[in-house]
């Protein structure tokens, strides 16, 4: 799988694949650039235990988890002017973005939004490769920064857990596995209800979760698939999301080019590999500490693979090793292929601007749609399943007067006749409130006497909003059926 995938590997002598070696008598499996090192070659899951890392990439990363981790878990909880600070309300078909509110007929926006930040992310992985799945994607954020520390927690570092993994189901693995599965179990409960405040309002969210789940029944059964699905992947599927389910993961190397800034290992100062003081051997002293602290299991000294995520755990892992040597620290660093090879970067290229102009196209599309978007909607639509009645000489429409306040906040607005003239229009109600979002229809009846009705003849009304600054008018038309109109 990874062959297919592979990036052209960085000059130097080619590095020594030893896909076995031996620990005493027994043969010990090493990743190779072929094989995904989590599968084992009889098909069953090899669990990878990266060992602990720390450094600077590290740090930067922590903080910028639990950052995202508090926003996460905040934004559902955030209101701005009183309306959700991000919400998908799919019951009401309402959305709510940042202070901005939207009804199911500004969906075709979200065509401009999602299309700018796809194209983002392309960007993103045209200049710095994985940097959004090593340091942003949800699930590295929460498998890394969450999941993985418990479980260090609970069953110790990372030889601890292999043992515990090979060991006898006894007393004590079944209180470490019990209390680690308990305390997954939790925690993914409460992101998937989390999640969920993103598709229902809090308050509404906070009342299913205190009430039976037969008064949210929809909200109950998603919360229990998103828990299990999210429980399943932390306990066991993990690295395999970001190897073979990520879409965006699949298309790296689509998006990559010479001057991408990647993850490599500079196989000119490394190679060959030695003992440090060996005569004419590279800087890689062949320690392991790249591999052992890879959550996916690779070895970077085989060039560029498809299970990178990019996360810096062997920038920092070598680091270590290289300051403890007194040799200066990069032999595993962030780099382009051009980097590598000859020491030159760049960082302008036809393919990030295409991706950047795409990008810009798509978000400012977006925000100049919303700043053009109606304050409200008006429209004037006839009554369903009526096309005219002709009573005591006088034809008879029926009309719904359909308004939507799109504002974030309520509104009032009143409802004039503006003609046809010589007909008698009466509006079921000149003036009405509605909150943010709501809606109403009013029915309309116009009756226009038989002898002076012609084809072609329009009600026309007038809907003034009433504004912050100034009154807001639209009009609403409907041409009119009668005898001439050959409907009935
Ligand atoms: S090779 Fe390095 S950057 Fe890539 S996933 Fe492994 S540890 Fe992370
Ligand atoms: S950590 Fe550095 S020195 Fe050790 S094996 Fe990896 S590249 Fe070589």
């Amino acid at each position: 799988m990874s062959d297919v995938q592979q990036q052209p590997p960085a000059v130097g002598p080619a590095p020594v694949a030893r896909p076995v070696v031996h620990r005493g008598r027994v043969p010990v499996r090493r990743p190779d650039a072929d094989t995904l090192f989590s599968i084992n070659p009889d098909g069953s899951r090899n669990a990878i235990h990266p060992a602990d890392v720390h450094g600077r990439f590290q740090r930067r990363k922590h903080g910028l988890w639990y950052l995202l981790i508090a926003i996460y878990l905040a934004l559902p909880w955030l209101k701005i002017g009183g309306q959700p600070a991000l919400l998908i309300d799919i019951e009401k078909r309402h959305f709510y973005l940042l202070g901005q509110t939207f009804n199911a007929q500004d969906f075709w926006l979200s065509f401009f939004f999602v299309s700018g930040l796809g194209f983002a992310l392309f960007v993103l992985a045209g200049v710095l490769g994985r940097v959004w799945c090593g340091y942003a994607c949800p699930h590295t954020v929460f498998l890394e920064g969450v999941f993985r520390r418990i479980e260090r927690w609970i069953e110790g570092p990372a030889a601890a857990r292999a043992k515990l993994d090979k060991a006898p189901l006894g007393w004590g693995k079944l209180l470490r596995r019990g209390a680690k599965m308990v305390v997954f179990a939790a925690i993914a409960a409460v992101i998937s209800h989390s999640f969920l405040g993103y598709f229902m309002p809090v308050e509404v969210l906070v009342e299913a979760v205190t009430t039976s789940p037969g008064t949210h029944p929809t909200a109950f059964v998603f919360m229990l698939i998103a828990t299990v699905l999210l429980f399943v992947n932390f306990v066991w599927f993990r690295e395999q999301t970001c190897i073979v389910l990520c879409p965006y993961g699949r298309l790296q190397a689509a998006l990559y080019d010479a001057d991408t800034v990647l993850v490599g290992y500079d196989q000119r100062r490394g190679e060959p590999r030695g003992a440090a003081g060996t005569a004419g051997a590279g800087d890689c002293v062949d320690c392991y500490r790249c591999v052992a602290v890879c959550p996916t299991g690779i070895d970077i000294r085989q060039g560029t693979q498809m299970e990178c995520v990019g996360c810096a755990n062997c920038i920092d892992a070598c680091d270590e090793v290289m300051l403890k040597l007194h040799r200066p620290r990069g032999l595993v660093r962030y780099d382009s292929q051009r980097g590598f090879e000859t020491g030159k970067r760049r960082f302008l290229r036809g393919r990030v601007a295409m991706y950047a102009v795409l990008m810009l196209m798509g978000l400012s599309a977006f925000g100049f749609a919303v700043t053009q978007r109606r304050p409200f909607e008006a429209d004037l639509l006839r009554a369903p399943g009526r096309s005219y009645t002709v009573e005591a000489d006088r034809v008879h429409n029926v009309f719904q007067l359909h308004i939507v306040n799109k504002r974030p906040g309520p509104r009032t607005f009143k409802i004039a006749v503006l003609g046809p003239p010589g007909a008698d229009t009466t509006v079921g109600q000149t003036e009405v409130a509605l909150e943010s979002l709501a809606d109403i229809k009013i029915p309309v009846h116009v009756f226009v006497p038989a002898s002076a009705f012609k084809t072609g003849t329009k009600t026309q009304l007038s809907i003034t909003c009433d504004e912050p600054g100034g009154e807001l008018t639209r009009l609403a038309t409907a041409p009119l059926l009668g005898p001439s109109s050959g409907r009935r």
